[in-house]
């Protein structure tokens, strides 16, 4: 495979009825989806049939995946009564689906084992956060590989982060004299991005501790990020996670495809783009979670105004705290930049960033938003903002 072109990828002629299965199982978010799709897409050409398992929760359309099988697995989200919008631990839904799933998973499991003419399972590839599917999987025999959807490097950063929390590092403030020094062991950090992290250290920090021992249970981790990028963190996990591990990042460069989209794509803005100077754009999203408060909100706002350049800025509904959609804006905002800027709810981000008039991508620093944007050259203003954004921006 080639990374840096789709077109070497060799299709498999091997008909349906014979291929070996393997069944995928992301977390239920933008950033999780589409790179598990693009590597169910890169596994199909490789001569396996797809079944692709979702919970119920954040569930897109797969028009574009005929060629894959689609299950739903139970999750009981919808019996929560209260899902804290700005939680204090933001592992809250994941911890949720982890305790919620294990059931209709396993049946889900056993209906496939069981399907009469069907070729036999080659193995679950999960995402690493699904820690409970480690030993659903060995019960039932079944090899589980897992996927990371972050840089690596924050594999190690998670396992140490009790560590951190027990040696006090979270209760650094801006006054402290230390805030701004590098972190030990990880001198590209300093200890206010591992402040960032989380506002809930101990609880992010127990269930990052089940998440790496369930990965490193696991038959494989399947990196989507690339040698180039992170040899020397490599090096180290070689010490740490003796288990095969597989960098076939960046996952999108390998299919032009659209993967399929958890909101609806805006494109009314691309004949306003197209008219725009090259590189002249400033692009400003904050992924598919990220959340913030109004008067970062405000600050955003204030700063689009003032800066005399075009802008296309994502406001995903939900985004600001306490705000459906742009109730908070500035009065006389959209007046005064007046043709200067678009706003939209959603957007082909990969198609967005790779045109010509793009010359800036203001991002929270995700990492599916960081490869894109490095395979477009496009230059970053990281504003990360919580868990592996910090290490990522870094
Ligand atoms: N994205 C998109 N349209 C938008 C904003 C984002 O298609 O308007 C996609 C983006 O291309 C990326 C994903 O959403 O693939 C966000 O993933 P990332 O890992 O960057 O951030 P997360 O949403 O997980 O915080």
């Amino acid at each position: 495979m080639n990374p840096n072109g789709g077109d070497t990828i060799i299709r498999s002629t091997q008909p349906t009825a014979t291929r070996r299965r393997i069944i995928l199982f992301p977390l239920p978010w933008q950033g999780h989806i589409t790179p598990m799709l693009q590597l169910g897409n890169i596994l199909h050409n490789h001569g396996f049939k797809i079944i692709f398992l979702h919970a119920e929760f954040n569930s897109p359309s797969y028009t574009n995946y005929p060629h894959f099988t689609f299950k739903t697995i139970t999750d009981h989200v919808s019996e929560i009564n209260h899902v804290p919008k700005t939680p204090p631990d933001p592992t809250f839904i994941i911890t949720y689906l982890n305790e919620n799933c294990v059931d209709s998973f396993t049946d889900c499991l056993n209906e496939l084992l069981a399907e009469p003419n069907e070729p036999p399972v080659a193995c679950l590839i999960t995402d690493a956060e699904y820690y409970f599917a480690q030993d659903v999987a060995d019960s039932m025999k079944i090899p589980r590989l897992v996927t990371w959807a972050c840089t690596i490097a924050s594999v190690l950063v998670y396992g140490d982060l009790l560590f951190f929390y027990e040696k006090g590092y979270f209760n650094f403030t801006k006054k402290d004299p230390g805030y701004e020094a590098p972190m030990p062991k990880y001198p590209l950090l300093k200890v206010k991005d591992i402040i960032k992290i989380t506002p809930n250290p101990k609880g992010l920090g127990e269930y990052l501790t089940k998440v790496v021992k369930q990965i490193k249970a696991s038959s494989g981790i399947i990196w989507n990020s690339f040698i180039q990028l992170e040899e020397p963190t490599l090096e180290t996990l070689n010490q740490d996670f003796p288990i095969p591990k597989f960098s076939l990042g960046p996952l999108h460069m390998y299919f032009p495809v659209s993967p399929s989209s958890v909101l609806d794509q805006d494109r009314t803005f691309f004949t306003w783009l197209d008219g725009q100077a090259p590189k002249s754009v400033l692009y400003m999203s904050f992924g598919s979670v990220a959340r913030i408060s109004k008067l970062e909100f405000l600050e955003v706002a204030y700063a689009l105004a003032n800066i005399d350049i075009p802008f296309l800025w994502v406001v995903r509904p939900g985004w600001v705290e306490g705000s459906e959609w742009l109730e908070l804006l500035p009065d006389k905002f959209l007046e005064e930049v007046g043709d200067r800027g678009r706003i939209v709810k959603w957007c082909p981000q990969n198609e967005v960033l790779a045109h010509p008039s793009i010359g800036c991508f203001w991002t929270h620093s995700g990492w599916n938003s960081t490869l894109e944007c490095i395979r477009e050259g496009v230059p970053m203003i990281c504003a990360p903002c919580v868990v592996g954004q910090p290490i990522i921006a870094r």
